[in-house]
């Protein structure tokens, strides 16, 4: 009687040993996921004071991206630009419009018609100059990029005026 007794105990103790790795598996298990699916929705943000900024950006980009400022129209890198390819942020290289949306306005910057995804970019109401316009602001670190205007061609109806100064360019290989 005894031995069994002891024999229950040492199963038991066996028994609650795997249920305490089981369960701290399947924590485990479940952290994972958790930080994956939350990978999917928050952008990995660039933060920089002005300081760092100044040593990675020339003086004209930064007048643009961190003081907000606009460069003269007909005189930057992409308005005329016609290359298939990816125009990124110049200050943080996140993808923000395709050559598939951009089009001539006319008005000396380069326009598209639409962002390369919703999430790339922020919009914000800009009061400045005593005008009422929307900013274009990089998501991922929150520099100025332009305005948008609701004058664009179909199918969005809206014109994404951006810097030259602001973006980069990655040609389609
Ligand atoms: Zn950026």
């Amino acid at each position: 009687m005894i031995f069994l007794v002891d024999k229950t105990e040492i199963i038991m103790k066996k028994l609650l040993t795997i249920l305490i790795g089981l369960t701290a598996t399947g924590l485990l298990l479940i952290g994972q996921t958790n930080e994956k699916s939350s990978k999917g929705f928050v952008m990995d943000k660039v933060v920089k004071s002005d300081k760092e900024w100044e040593t990675c950006l020339t003086p004209q980009e930064f007048q643009i991206l961190r003081e907000k400022g606009t460069e003269r129209a007909f005189t930057g890198e992409y308005y005329n630009h016609k290359e298939d390819g990816t125009y990124i942020c110049a200050g943080c290289e996140n993808e923000l419009f395709s050559s598939n949306t951009k089009y001539d306005s006319g008005s000396g910057w380069p326009a598209f018609f639409d962002a390369l995804d919703e999430t790339k970019v922020k919009i914000k109401r800009d009061l400045s100059y005593g005008m009422v316009r929307t900013e274009i602001i990089c998501a991922k670190c929150d520099s100025h990029l332009g305005h948008v205007f609701e004058d664009g061609p179909k199918p969005t109806g809206l014109r994404y005026c951006v810097n030259s100064l602001a973006l980069d360019f990655v040609p389609i290989k």
